[in-house]
């Protein structure tokens, strides 16, 4: 009867699917050096998986940098997107003689206002 052969089993507590049959997936290990903290992050892919060169420190977040030997894997950065400042920017537009020029008129203005501001201030006490 059914309910007799679960008698003395406490259900949930093990499982009875067996382990036959299963083949586990032949996994390798790669540790990738952090070039910010110095830790080493140790991660498992399945071994006919081609490991990424680059993957993000465990500890800090930062880059890390497959260990391969004694050394690490050399990550090319030339195809990234170097961010561009506004300086950058700006020095695209004008030349740094121009901005200097530019600085000049600008320092002139307000030293022209503040010597004007002086006046004004000057006249009120004379008053
Ligand atoms: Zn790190």
């Amino acid at each position: 009867m059914a309910d007799r052969s679960l008698r003395g089993i406490r259900l949930g507590a093990q499982s009875l699917q067996s382990e036959e049959g299963v083949v586990f997936m032949e996994r390798t290990q790669y540790t990738y050096a952090c070039t910010v903290c110095g830790r080493d992050t140790t991660l498992a892919f399945a071994a006919d998986a081609e490991a990424p060169e680059m993957w993000e420190c465990r500890t800090c977040g930062a880059e890390a940098v497959l260990r391969i030997g004694e050394g690490t894997a050399v990550i090319d950065h030339s195809e990234d997107k170097i961010p561009r400042t506004h300086w950058d920017m700006l020095l695209e537009r004008r030349t740094r003689a121009e901005l200097e020029e530019l600085l000049e008129e600008r320092l002139a203005f307000i030293r022209a206002r503040r010597g004007a501001g002086e006046d004004v201030t000057a006249e009120k006490i004379g008053a």
